[in-house]
């Protein structure tokens, strides 16, 4: 089996064939995804999901570095603790910091600011917490040895899309951090050093859906859809078996575009198997094994 640590089913490029999406990652053996929302907007989404497929979809919500613009002047961070409290299952996150996202200095002060109240919220509540961080691995160490209490951090944090620099491994470890890695590990050598420096006892594998699908995925349509339509489908050879890769309208220009989805876990796998140089049965149970500790607990 199979656990997919990082997704996010509550984009509107997958609510055209969401259920679809699911049922594929059940007979792929991916039976447990981890849902992250991105802004208040979309949390609703992320809940109502989890409550369709209560044994399958893992809820997480927090703010993304990318909205935190809109955040300023909301009362996300009470929405969020009433959250909690009313669901003693729900991670937090996706949230984080994002230099190439920097924009002005001020909006780097609230992305600090923000990242900040999520710690504050999961040391308070003792949850997990899913985070992004693109070129900004220094000031996410600061924040978490900071603001997370008390260290190393039980609940486990995940450092999702792991490209952090390999000689910083071992101080994020230190606090309990899990490293999860997507389809970059296939497309990217500085990715795989990273990949090498990890503990296997901190592991984890996702798709990071419905973004980041694997280049190999990239099969072109038959034929043009009809105008109807809302996504099509073609086929693609995987580890479980033809593997379904669907089709979307893009939303700017109209054109159809191959989205990610859970189901592909298993090419994330075989690639890190590969870059490892041990068996792909030895990666699914042992990257299974550590999201079930990490998003399941016991947390306190
Ligand atoms: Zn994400």
């Amino acid at each position: 089996m199979l656990f997919d640590a990082h997704c996010h089913l509550q984009l509107p490029k997958l609510q055209p064939m969401v259920r679809e999406c699911v049922e594929a990652a059940l007979r792929h053996r991916v039976p447990k995804m981890v849902c992250n929302g991105c802004c208040p907007d979309d949390w609703g989404r992320v809940l109502q999901l989890a409550d369709e497929f209560p044994h399958a979809i893992y809820p997480s919500i927090g703010v993304h570095p990318w909205w935190v613009e809109e955040s300023i002047g909301g009362d996300w961070r009470g929405q969020l603790s009433a959250h909690l409290q009313q669901r003693p299952r729900l991670c937090i996150g996706e949230c984080g910091l994002d230099k190439a996202r920097r924009g002005n200095k001020s909006l780097w002060d609230v992305q600090q600011d923000v990242l900040r109240q999520h710690l504050e919220l999961a040391s308070n509540e003792q949850r997990p917490v899913s985070l992004h961080c693109v070129q900004a691995y220094g000031s996410l160490l600061e924040q978490l040895k900071a603001h997370l209490r008390p260290l190393p951090f039980t609940p486990g944090i995940v450092l999702h899309s792991f490209a952090g620099p390999p000689e910083m491994v071992p101080d994020f470890a230190r606090l309990n951090c899990y490293f999860s890695f997507s389809s970059l590990v296939l497309h990217s050598d500085k990715v795989v050093r990273s990949l090498q420096a990890v503990p296997l006892d901190r592991l984890l594998i996702e798709t990071d859906s419905p973004d980041q699908l694997p280049q190999r995925l990239t099969i072109p349509l038959a034929a043009e859809p009809t105008q109807d339509a809302t996504f099509q489908t073609v086929e693609a050879d995987g580890m479980e078996g033809r593997a379904p890769v669907r089709y979307v309208r893009s939303e700017s220009d109209g054109s159809w575009v191959a989205v990610n989805e859970p189901c592909h876990l298993g090419w994330v796998c075989e690639g890190v198997a590969k870059c490892l140089g041990r068996p792909v049965d030895e990666i699914r149970q042992l990257t299974y094994d550590n999201a079930v500790r990490v998003f399941d607990g016991p947390w306190t």
